[in-house]
């Protein structure tokens, strides 16, 4: 796979587990609140990657220490190889968590049935009818809705989470996101940092619904 980072150790990004995150390189949204622009691009030049082998190999040096990877990005689900590393990292003994923008039910499908992921926690950006403002490409917003409905009937460990936008997003808007979480699944609404956003207007909090 390609990476655009990686982190070592974290105490926060995967509930309940010591873990490190590795950033796929590539994303097909381009969110303008996002604030990891330089793992956006598919082609990046060779040295702003991380190679997946030395992820591997750090991994192996840290069993025992760490119990989990967190995959992140970047969107993961694009790259086809997700499942091979994602078996790679199995076999050295870690949980996997998922950090997906639910645009590849499919790929979600196949994860699932091949039992490589632990726990899941998808975005849901926006309500349906604003979803591509909020991902800044137009959307197949039925892909969302399948995706969401995987997750939650998928029985594994998960959690959907919004950035609240605020200069995108009203309280309608919130009640509206709220409103596609599944009942028994739990919607984490995370504040919007406007530091280093994609869409720089959003840098200044400026208020452009
Ligand atoms: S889904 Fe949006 S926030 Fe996540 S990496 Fe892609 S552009 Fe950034």
């Amino acid at each position: 796979m390609q990476f655009g980072g990686f982190q070592p150790f974290t105490l926060s990004d995967y509930p309940g587990h010591i873990a490190a995150i590795a950033f796929a390189q590539g994303c097909n949204f381009r969110c303008p609140f996002c604030h990891n622009g330089d793992l956006l691009a598919f082609t990046p030049c060779e040295k702003s990657l991380y190679p997946e082998s030395e992820i591997i190999r750090t991994l192996r040096r840290r069993q025992g220490k760490l119990e989990g990877l967190v995959v992140s990005g970047g969107e993961p689900t694009l790259q086809d190889n997700l499942p091979r590393f994602l078996e790679r990292v199995k076999g050295l003994g870690y949980k996997i968590k998922l950090d997906t923008n639910g645009s590849r039910p499919d790929m979600l499908s196949w994860l699932f049935a091949a039992r490589l992921v632990d726990y899941i926690a998808m975005d849901i950006k926006a309500p349906l009818a604003r979803y591509s403002r909020l991902s800044g490409v137009v959307v197949d917003v039925d892909a969302i809705e399948e995706s969401i409905a995987l997750i939650a009937w998928s029985k594994l460990p998960h959690h959907f989470r919004t950035t609240a936008v605020t200069p995108l997003l009203n309280e309608t808007d919130m009640r509206a996101v709220a409103q596609l979480v599944p009942p028994g699944s739990e919607l984490v609404v995370q504040p919007f940092n406007p530091e280093n956003a994609l869409e720089p207007s959003l840098r200044n909090d400026a208020a452009i619904a």
